[in-house]
């Protein structure tokens, strides 16, 4: 799986990196949504260890561009999960109250507590993409926000937040067929939102937003992995397995009882 990691430093151009890996792969989409259920219910299993033993704080970022498929991967990802061990964030365009606070005080508000998985859909890191795109504050304000970020997410960690976060990565062709049906199926029409067809308008300035935020925000503590996600159904299996492992290796045990069988506390 680290095939898809973005290593720490590295220079990351996402125009040469194709959003369409998946024909490479050896299987067929039918295996591929098997495997994926299989790990679906693993995850489950895995989850509630943590949610007994909590030790861990669990932090899942999706980023991407619009019908990049966040909502999607996150159904079908965290789907046979027990609703109450995970909890879902979505961050739009702040309120007035949130924009009289520094930028990570609404995202702060929302991270794990121990025994809890979060998943981030949006996050702080759209202070430095819509942001920096749509000219929303000057750049010396954004461009701080790197550092800031790292720092932020880097105190997480050092208090047992595991994060990691998944880049949904399509092409604008691909985006341009999801935009298009949004418009002609009915069931979809509630989902355009007209600031979608002017951030595609700057589409090379978020490419070019996103490359500076892999680059300068994939860490040892929080990496980032660039999902190829032309395709929904490798999109998932992908995001499943490298989640599963992550949890697995973490070596999460049941706790013991704190008591005996007639109730009086193990010394
Ligand atoms: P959606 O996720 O499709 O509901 O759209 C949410 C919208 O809110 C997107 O256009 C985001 O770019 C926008 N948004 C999220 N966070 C911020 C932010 N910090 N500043 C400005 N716009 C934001
Ligand atoms: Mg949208």
């Amino acid at each position: 799986m680290d095939r898809y990691l973005v290593k720490p430093n590295s220079k990351i151009d996402l125009k040469a990196i194709s959003s369409d890996h998946y024909k490479g792969y050896q299987g067929t989409k039918e295996q591929a949504m098997e495997l994926t259920k299989i790990m679906n219910l693993e995850l489950d299993k895995l989850q509630k260890i943590q949610n007994a033993e909590k030790k861990h704080k669990i932090l899942i970022i999706f980023q991407g561009l619009d019908a990049s498929g966040k909502d999607g991967a996150i159904r079908n990802v965290f789907g046979s999960v027990n609703p109450s061990g995970v909890y879902v964030a979505h961050f739009g365009a702040p309120t007035t109250t949130e924009l009289s606070y520094d930028f990570l005080w609404r995202i702060h508000k929302k991270v794990p507590s121990k025994g809890e998985i979060v998943i981030f859909n949006r996050s702080h890191y759209e202070d430095v993409l819509i942001v920096r795109v749509q000219n929303l504050m000057p750049e010396n304000i954004w461009r701080n926000r790197f550092e800031h970020i790292n720092n932020f997410e880097k105190m997480l960690a050092d208090e047992d937040t595991i994060i990691l976060k998944f880049y949904l990565h399509i092409s604008k062709e691909e985006q341009r067929t999801r935009l298009q049906s949004r418009v002609d199926n009915p069931e979809k029409h509630w989902k355009i939102d007209p600031q979608d067809f002017k951030d595609r308008e700057k589409w090379d300035e978020y490419i070019e937003a996103y490359n500076d935020v892999l680059k300068f925000t994939s860490t040892e503590y929080a990496p980032w992995f660039v999902i190829p996600s032309d395709k929904k159904w490798y999109r998932d299996l992908i995001i499943t397995s490298i989640l599963t492992d992550k949890l697995r290796k973490m070596k999460m045990k049941y706790p013991s009882s704190k008591y005996d069988y007639t109730g009086y506390v193990v010394k």
